[in-house]
C-alpha cells in the first residue's frame, strides 16, 4: 500500500499535504511515512512466522533515530556495521541481544564496545578479524558469540557495486574453507560459534540466487552440525530488491522469500534472522525538492533543482532509476515532455534523469523522487557547502522533522582554525 499518494490534486505523506511540509521546512528535504516503515517491518515478521525468528533491520539503509525507534517499538533487532551505528542503536533502546555486528572491517574499539554493553552475535568476516575478537573477549573475560560470514559464490544478478558474495567479492569467508574456520573457533576460548551467515547483495529482483545460497548454508549446517557444532542460528542477510519504477517491476514480495527460507532451510531447527534494510525504508521515503530554473538547452530542456547529487547520490552512484513526480498532480489530458533533470553542484555526474518525460513545469514547483528511503539521507554529504537537508516523518495527520537542516553558521562552526591563522 503506497501511503504516498496524491488526494484532490495534491501529494499527501499519509494525511498530510507534501506542500504543506515544504513550506513549513524548507526545500530540499526528505520526508518518511511510519505506516509504510511499520508494514514493512511487519511483512517480514509474518513472512517468518512459524519459524522461530528476528527481523534485524540494517540500519544502514535509514539509521535516524526516529526511524530506529519506530522500528524497535514494533520489536526490530538491529543490524550494524560500525561502532556509530550500533551507538545508535543502543540509543534507541535497542537491548544488546537484538543487535547484529556485521562488516569487514570490525576495530577493537568496536569490539570492546559491543561485549561492553551487549550483542547478540558477531558475523566474522575473516580469519585476522577472528584472532582479534579472540583475543578482545579474552582479556575482557568474556565469551562473544560468532557467525562466519561465508561467502557462497552465487552471483546475485545486481549492480556490480551491491554484489557481494561471488569470491572475487570482499566479503565472508570462501565456504569450501568454512569447516577448517570452524573447527579453529572451537578451540578459541573467546569465541563460541552460534551460526552461521550469509548475505550476497541488495536490490536483488530474482529468488534464485537466494536459492542457491540458502542451499549451500543448509548444506553447511548439516556439516558442521556433524563435525560437533552447535549451529543454532542462521543468519541470512537482507537484499530483497524493492521496485523503483511504479507499475514497471514486480520484485518477489517478503511472502515470497519467506516460503523461500522455510522450503530451504525451514527443516533445520535453527533461528532464522534476516537483515533487510532498503525494503525496510526504501519506499518509505521521498526526496522533496523545488524547481530553481527551467533552462532551454541545444535541442534540449533541464530542470534545475535545488536539490543535487550529494542529497540523493543513488542516481550519480549506482546508475539509479529514481520516479520523480509533481507534487501538483498533472491535469487529466496535459502533454508531457522530454527533460534532463539535474542539481546545482559543479559536475555533470548530478544529473538524476536524462530526457525523462515530465508534465510542463515551471520555476517554484516541487517534485518528489520516489523510493529515496533508503540509502538516500545516509549516504549525504556537504558537497559544495550544501548542508545536509533535513529529514521529515510523518504519521497520519502530524508531522516531525527528525533532523534540522544545519544553519551556515553551523556548518562552518563545525570547522576550526589552528593557532598559527
Ligand atoms: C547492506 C546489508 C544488508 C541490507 O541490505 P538491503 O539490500 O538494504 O536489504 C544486510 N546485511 C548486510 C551484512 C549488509 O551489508
Amino acid at each position: 500500500m503506497d501511503h504516498f499518494l496524491y488526494r484532490d490534486g495534491a501529494l499527501f505523506a499519509e494525511d498530510v499535504p507534501v506542500a504543506e511540509i515544504a513550506a513549513q521546512v524548507g526545500t530540499p528535504f526528505y520526508l518518511y511515512s511510519t505506516a509504510t516503515l511499520t508494514r514493512h517491518f511487519r511483512l517480514f515478521d509474518e513472512a517468518l512466522h512459524g519459524m522461530p525468528h528476528m527481523v534485524c533491520y540494517a540500519m544502514k539503509a535509514a539509521s535516524n533515530q526516529a526511524i530506529l525507534k519506530t522500528l524497535a517499538d514494533c520489536g526490530a533487532g538491529m543490524d550494524v556495521v560500525s561502532g556509530g551505528e550500533y551507538a545508535r542503536a543502543i540509543a534507541a533502546g535497542v537491548p544488546g541481544d537484538k543487535i547484529v555486528f556485521s562488516g569487514v572491517g570490525k576495530t577493537e574499539e568496536e569490539m570492546r564496545t559491543a561485549l561492553t554493553h551487549g550483542i547478540r552475535q558477531f558475523n566474522l568476516e575473516s580469519e585476522p578479524e577472528m584472532e582479534r575478537l579472540n583475543r578482545v573477549a579474552i582479556s575482557m573475560g568474556v565469551v562473544a558469540p560468532v557467525t562466519v560470514r561465508v561467502n557462497p559464490d552465487v552471483d546475485a544478478k545486481t549492480h556490480a557495486k551491491i554484489a557481494t558474495g561471488k569470491s572475487e567479492n570482499k566479503f565472508g569467508i570462501p565456504i569450501a574453507r568454512a569447516r577448517e574456520v570452524y573447527a579453529r573457533i572451537a578451540q578459541m576460548k573467546g569465541l563460541k560459534a552460534v551460526g552461521i551467515d550469509v548475505h550476497i547483495g541488495s536490490q536483488l529482483v530474482d529468488l534464485e540466487p537466494y536459492r542457491l545460497a540458502f542451499q549451500k548454508v543448509g548444506e553447511l549446517t548439516d556439516a558442521l552440525r556433524a563435525d560437533g557444532h552447535d549451529i543454532q542460528r542462521l543468519d541470512l542477510g537482507g537484499g530483497l530488491g524493492i521496485p523503483y519504477t511504479r507499475g514497471n517491476e514486480a520484485p518477489p514480495l517478503p511472502m515470497d522469500y519467506g516460503n523461500l527460507i522455510r522450503e530451504t532451510l525451514g527443516d533445520k531447527g535453527c533461528e532464522i534472522e534476516i537483515e533487510p534494510g532498503r525494503l525496510v525504508a526504501g519506499n518509505a521515503g521521498i526526496m522533496v525538492s523545488q524547481v530553481v530554473y527551467v533552462k532551454s538547452g541545444e535541442g534540449r530542456d533541464f530542470l534545475i533543482l535545488d536539490g543535487a547529487m550529494n542529497d540523493l547520490i543513488r542516481p550519480a552512484m549506482y546508475d539509479a532509476h529514481h520516479d520523480i513526480v509533481p507534487v501538483v498532480e498533472p491535469a487529466a489530458g496535459v502533454e508531457y515532455q522530454p527533460y534532463d533533470i539535474v542539481g546545482p553542484v559543479c559536475e555533470s555526474g548530478d544529473t538524476f534523469a536524462k530526457q525523462r518525460m515530465m508534465p510542463p513545469l515551471a520555476e517554484g514547483d516541487l517534485v518528489a523522487f520516489r523510493s529515496a528511503g533508503a540509502y538516500g539521507a545516509v549516504m549525504a554529504s556537504e558537497y559544495n557547502s550544501r548542508p545536509l537537508i533535513p529529514e521529515v516523518l510523518v504519521n497520519g495527520d502530524q508531522f516531525a522533522v527528525i533532523r534540522a537542516r544545519p544553519t551556515f553558521d553551523e556548518m562552518i562552526n563545525r570547522d576550526t582554525l589552528p593557532e598559527w591563522l
